[in-house]
Order: C-alpha cells, then structure tokens, then sequence
C-alpha cells in the first residue's frame, strides 16, 4: 500500500473513532443531565439560582478573554460553575456547565470563531461530563473528609476549591487532548502537552474567583463584596483592555508579518514567473539553434551532394580526392583508384522517353553502384550522364578493373521503368592513384580519358595509360584544327566509281571525305570522321560535302550523254539523320547546284538506320517523298532487325567489304554473300559490293548476281582531276579479265550473258 493511501485509511479511522466518541460523550451527558434536573434538590430553584443561570447564559460568555496567541480564553464559566458547585451543589453546578457552555459557543459563533454546529452539542456534553465527573469527585472527597471538614475555614475551602479545579482541569483537558489528536492524528500526550495544559491556568483562576465571591456572599458584608467586585471588575477591564492591545499589538504584528510573507510569496512568484520566462526563452533560442544547425547542415548538404540522386556532387568529390592525393604523398601505401563512368546512349533515353524516365534512370543507376560499394567508397555524380567512384583501400588496378566490371555487369542488364524495358550501356574509364597527381582534376582527367577509350573499344572498362593521353591529346588537337579545315581549304573530296557488275556501265560514285592537314598532311578519315561525329563538327561538314559532291555531279553529268545519269552517293551521319533538318541541308544542296535529286544517293551505314528504327524511317520516307536514292551502308556489320529492315526505304543495300574479304583468295564459300544478295533481292533492292580487290572476288559477286561493284580493283578512291580525266578517256572500269569469257573463274563464276562494256 502506498504512503498517502496508508495515511488515509488512518485518518479515515480516527474520524470514525473520533465521531463514536462523540456520539457515547453526547448521550452519557444527556443522561447526566436529566438525572441532574431531577436530582436537584428542593429550594435550589430560588431567585439566586436564577440569576446565576441568567449570568451564567447572557453576561459570562461575554467576558471571556482570547489569551493573546493561545487557543484557550479565559472565562468566568469556571469561577461560575465553581461557585454554584459550592453554593448549589453538584446537580446546580451540571446544569449551569450545560447552559453557559451552550450560551458561549453560539456567542462566539455570532463572534466569528470558528465552532461547527455539530461541535456545540459536542462542547456542552463535554462541559456537562466534566461537571458531572467533578461532582462524583466532590461527593468522593467529602465522603472523605468527613465531619472535620468545614467549609467556613479558609484553608478546607482552597483545599475544596483546589480539587475541584484540579479535577475540573483534568477531565476536561483530557477529553479536549483525546479529540483533537483524534482529529489531527498527533499523540495524545503531545497534544495534552502542548495545548490543553496551558488551560490550567484558568481553572486556578476560576476557583480562586469562586472562592472569593463565596467568601464575599456567605461571610462578607455588602460593602466588602462591592468593593471586591469593583477591585475585580477594574482589576478585569484593566486586563481585558491589556489583553485587548495586546491582542491588537500582535495582530499588527501578524497583519505585517503576512503581509511580509505574502510580499515574499508574490516576489517568490515573480521569481518563478522569471525563472519560466527565462527557461522559455532559452527553450526558444534552443530551437532556434537547432533549426539554424539543421538549415546549416541542409545547406552544408545541399552544397556538397546532388540532388536527384543524393550522391556527392563534383564538389565533394574534389574535397575526397584532395584529401586522398594528400594522404598517398604523405604514406604512399595509402592507395585508391578512380573510376569515370559514363551511360552510353543515355541522351537516346531522355529524347525518346522522356526527361522523368532519364531521371529515374539515374536514380537506379546512383543505387545500384551504392549497392555494389563498399561504406568506405565514394560515388559521385559529376555531369548529366557522368558519375566518379572512388574505391579506397584497393592496392592493385587489377582489383579495380575487377569491380569495374562487376559494375558494368550489373548496370548493364535490362531493367523495367514505366511499362518500358530498358537497357543501358556503360562507359569506365580507370585511373590509379600515382604520385604525379597533384589535384583532383588531374586524376579524373585521365579516368575520363580511359573512359573515352571504353567507349570506342566498346568492350567493358579501359584502364588508363599514359599512351592514351597524348592519344587524347592528340584528338584534341585534331578537333581543334578540324574546327578550321573548311575555312583552310584542307577538306577535299575524292570519289571512287561505281561499276555496274552486269555491262561494266560507270554508275556512279562515293563520295569521300580527304582531310590535308597543312602540317600533319593526309589524315586518314578513320582517324577524324569520328572525331567530327563526337564533335558535332560532322553536321557542317556534310552541308559542305552536300553542295561540293553535288556541284561536281552537276559538271560531270554535262560531259557527255551516257553521264546524264550519273550517281554520287554521299555518307551521312548518324548523328545528322537524327536531326529534321538533314532534309533541307539535302534540299539546299540540290537546289544550290540543279541535279534531279534520284541522281543523289545517301549512305547510312546499317548500325546507325537501326540504332533509332523509328525516327530513322520518318526521316528516311521524308528523303523519299525528295526523291532521292537511299542505301543501307556496310550492310553485314549491324545487328538488323528483319522486321525493321523491310520497313526502311532503301534502293540499294552495300555489302561491307569484310564479307567481300573473305571469299576467293581467303578460299571461303560465298555462301554468306548470296543469303546477303537473295534477301536484298526479296526487299527489292539493288546489291553493291564494295571492297572488290581481286578479280576472283569480282567473278563469285558477278556468278552471285550482284548488281554493282566498288573496290581498289575497279577503282581506288580519286581526286576531281583524274576522275574527270578518266571520264573524258572513257576508262573502262572492269579489268581486262573480267571481260574475257569468265576468266580464271571463267567456267564457274565467269560474267553472265550479255555483259558488255563501255
Ligand atoms: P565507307 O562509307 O564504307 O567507304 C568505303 C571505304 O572503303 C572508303 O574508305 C574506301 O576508300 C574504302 N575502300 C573502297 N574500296 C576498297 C577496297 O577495295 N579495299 C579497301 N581496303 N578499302 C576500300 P575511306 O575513304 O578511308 O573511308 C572510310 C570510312 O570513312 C567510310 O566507309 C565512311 O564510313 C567514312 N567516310 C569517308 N568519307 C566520308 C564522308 O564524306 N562522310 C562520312 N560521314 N563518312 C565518311
Ligand atoms: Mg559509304
Ligand atoms: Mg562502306
């Protein structure tokens, strides 16, 4: 049971004890005072009696003095009880402690004290116990002291009066003591101690009083008892007025005293309302503190990370990387490596699905890295499409390149986004930490050319050489010269013929490009064509190629009649056929220079017509409706889809020299050019064979029934000069052999019937 339910329940059971005493009190009273009523002797009932009771009920309460400080008062209800127990005996005595007790509580009631009503009939029963008990002692003693007591000697009336005040004192402290510890709970002994045995005091004095005024009536004459009850009731209203300053005095002294305590209550309030104030205030700039460091750190953050995909931004990593050079030049066992990744074709995915879908993306690619990495590695975005990974504690580039390729595994396997199936291609480049770094640019510098590499090799991740920077470098400086070529007159065309496999009939020609750098000289195109394509430098140069090869045809097709309907085919780009305006760059040039636009023919080489199927046949059917010629280039070397490839509105389809390669010297089978052949035939389209270098080739694709041929055989590559020579010579292009009956293959693959030649 807990403290205060313990406390409880007792205080619960000293008012039940307290109200059980209260109600035995009362009744044991009750009968005391009938009995006294009926026991009061014959002649009691006189006028003094009277006047007693009628003192005793109207004047005595009203002379009561409150002891300053002290709960008792001293009343004359003593003196008066006493009195009346010496000249009416005990019945007398009982019947007054009723009436005046009764009397005084309702006069301090209409006074202001505070008694309960229910604890008048308490109090009277009380009064009228201890009378009655004081009359059973009086009976007691004087059964005692027998005939020898006489009440006239002084010293047996004191000794009376002594007693029944010492028992008048005892009964009533005692029942006083009992109900107040009830009341309050503290022992009985104390409370006797403290408060009731001050009460003494006024049963001394009410005897002494009773003893006098007895004295004054009985053996006194008038005079003596006026001149005693004056000297009394001067020597009274001396005291009273004493008692009454007195009381006035300290009730100052309390009126300031709580005054002074309720000045330092409200100060102990102020205090505490302060003190609230002031931890409110705190609390306040607390929060306020505390949202300032978390806007700081969201800023901190946001300065420091991406926020698409949450990773560290170009910043942070920079921060990384300079701490990590620093510490590798400080203890060069400290070893990490650097890997640049780039998402191929991520451009593809923005264009045709939409931006949403490449963020999301991204945010699947920046996952599945965090996924793959270890806590202590860092992965950073650092462009549109380009993300950094740095991989800490690994010793060796080999361990890297064996993460790297893990990496590249996982990213690249097909994943599904918004109803789309979507695959995308990476790019890593590596770089190792070496002592020749001295910033963090340098080091993913040279990632970043590894990843330049990854990407043209196209086979899983590169690790970087010193051989590839000045690779790099030497790219650089061919773009930047590309940059000025036109303007320098160092792009030149050469054009190689186009033969009719069936007459020898000159068809026409591809045009290629010829770069003559002033220093370096001829550039091969293998080595720019890229380097314009990743530039964006091949959509101007094609214009330029546009107007010059057509311009040509345009002089060429004026020399003679049997020219009138030559062709030149012209290379496009993937990255042009991309773009809507190819078909007024193709306009423009047609215009510019009046050829019928069937004698133009564009090549678009197999990997790029099949790369965007959908918007490469718009723009294709777009060049149609034109009129000019289309044909699908190196044809064998992409992976193309049947479906798309019947859709697509090509006239003629070339076959890649590699398939021309392997047949006759090299002694395979052409089983692989005549599946070629038959399927362009079933799509209706025209068959070239390029790469022709023996007469072997030039006979198994004449037995095949390919339409045309291009190749160093017939003719290499030539400038406008030598062309034109050629055309005015009337060159036949077929080589002598081919011309004979069949050949060396002449029985086999020999020319069919009705070839002839020009
Ligand atoms: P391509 O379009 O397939 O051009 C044919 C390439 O084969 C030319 O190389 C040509 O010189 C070469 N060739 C022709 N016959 C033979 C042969 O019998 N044997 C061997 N080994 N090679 C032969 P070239 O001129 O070096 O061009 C290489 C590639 O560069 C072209 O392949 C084409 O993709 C690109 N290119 C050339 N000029 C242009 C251009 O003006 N625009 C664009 N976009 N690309 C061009
Ligand atoms: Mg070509
Ligand atoms: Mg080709």
């Amino acid at each position: 049971m807990s403290e205060q339910a313990i406390t409880e329940s007792g205080s619960a059971t000293r008012e039940r004890m307290s109200n059980v005493l209260k109600a035995v009190v009362i009744a044991i009273a009750a009968t005391c005072f009938i009995y006294a009523i009926f026991r009061l002797p014959e002649g009691t009932l006189g006028l003094g009696f009277l006047l007693v009771l009628l003192f005793g009920s109207f004047v005595s309460p009203k002379l009561s003095l409150t002891l300053p400080r002290s709960k008792f008062a001293i009343s004359f209800s003593d003196a008066l009880i006493f009195l009346t127990f010496l000249l009416y005996g005990g019945e007398g005595a009982i019947i007054l402690a009723a009436l005046e007790t009764f009397a005084s509580c309702i006069y301090l009631r209409s006074s202001g004290f505070r008694i309960e009503k229910l604890m008048i009939p308490v109090n009277v029963a009380v009064n009228v116990i201890t009378a009655a008990a004081t009359y059973l002692f009086l009976q007691l003693f004087l059964s005692y002291a027998g005939e020898t007591f006489h009440i006239s000697k002084s010293q047996h009336l004191i000794t009376l009066l002594g007693s029944l005040a010492f028992s008048q004192f005892l009964i009533s402290s005692l029942f006083a003591a009992v109900f107040r510890s009830l009341d309050d709970g503290k022992s009985f002994w104390q409370t006797w101690k403290k408060d009731c045995f001050p009460s003494s005091m006024t049963q001394i004095v009410g005897a002494g009083l009773a003893g006098i005024v007895f004295k004054v009536i009985n053996y006194g004459d008038f005079v003596t008892a006026a001149i005693a009850l004056t000297a009394i009731a001067v020597a009274f209203l001396n005291y009273r007025q004493s008692i009454t300053d007195i009381n006035r005095a300290f009730g100052q002294v309390e009126d300031a005293e709580r005054a002074k305590a309720e000045t330092e209550r409200e100060r102990r309030r102020e205090a505490e309302r302060h003190a609230d104030e002031l931890r409110l205030a705190l609390d306040k700039a607390e929060q306020a503190n505390t949202a300032l460091r978390k806007s700081e750190q969201d800023l901190q953050h946001a300065a420091l990370h991406d926020s698409l995909t949450g990773l560290a931004n170009r910043k942070k990593l920079g921060d990384v990387l300079r701490s990590l050079i620093a510490e590798n030049k400080a203890d060069p066992s400290t070893v990490f490596q650097v890997l640049f990744v780039d998402i191929r074709g991520f451009k593809n995915i923005n264009d045709s699905l939409g931006h949403t879908i490449g963020d999301k993306v991204l945010v699947i690619a920046a996952k599945r890295f965090i996924r793959m990495l270890n806590p202590g590695d860092v992965v950073a975005r650092i462009g549109g499409d380009e993300f950094a990974i740095i991989l800490r504690d690994l010793k060796t580039v080999e361990k890297a390149f064996k993460v790297a390729s893990r990496i590249h595994a996982s990213l690249t396997q097909p994943f599904s986004l918004g109803g789309h199936t979507i695959t995308i291609g990476l790019n890593i480049g590596i770089a190792s930490c070496d002592p020749e770094y001295d910033t963090p640019e340098e080091i993913l510098r040279d990632a970043d050319i590894a990843m330049h590499f990854a990407k043209e090799k196209d086979d899983g991740p590169a690790i970087f050489t010193k051989d590839m920077r000045s690779k790099f470098l030497e790219r650089i400086h061919l773009e930047n010269d590309l940059r000025h070529a036109i303007d320098r007159g160092e792009l030149l065309m050469h054009y190689q013929p186009i033969v009719s496999l069936t007459d020898g009939r000159l068809v026409g020609f591809e045009a290629l490009l010829r770069w003559h750098h002033s220093t370096l000289g001829n550039i091969p195109p293998n080595r720019f064509i890229s380097i314009a394509e990743d530039s964006g430098l091949i959509l101007p140069i094609t214009v330029w190629i546009l107007h010059q090869t057509c311009r040509q045809l345009a002089e060429w097709q004026k020399i003679g009649s049997e020219y009138s309907g030559l062709i030149v085919s012209v290379n496009i780009s993937g990255k042009h056929l991309s773009k809507d305006f190819l078909i007024d760059d193709v306009l423009g040039a047609l215009n510019d220079s009046g050829v019928a636009p069937q004698t133009l023919k564009l090549e678009i080489t197999e990997s790029t017509a099949m790369e965007n199927a959908e918007h490469s046949i718009a723009i294709l059917k777009r060049l149609k409706e034109i009129g000019v010629q289309l044909s699908i280039d190196d044809f064998g070397t992409g992976y193309s889809s049947l479906s798309h490839l019947h859709r697509l509105p090509f006239d003629t389809l070339k076959i890649d020299r590699s398939f021309v390669n392997r047949v006759g010297e090299k002694g395979e089978d052409a089983e692989v050019l005549q599946t070629i052949i038959s399927l362009a035939k079933n799509l209706k389209m025209r068959v070239i064979a390029e790469g022709i270098e023996t007469t072997s080739q030039l006979a198994v694709l004449q037995n095949l029934g390919c339409d045309y041929g291009q190749g160093y055989l017939l003719a290499k590559p030539k400038g406008v000069e030598e062309i034109e020579e050629q055309l005015y010579k009337r060159t036949e292009w077929l080589p002598a052999e081919a011309i004979d009956t069949g050949g060396e293959y002449g029985e086999s693959v020999g020319p069919r019937e009705g070839l002839s030649l020009h």
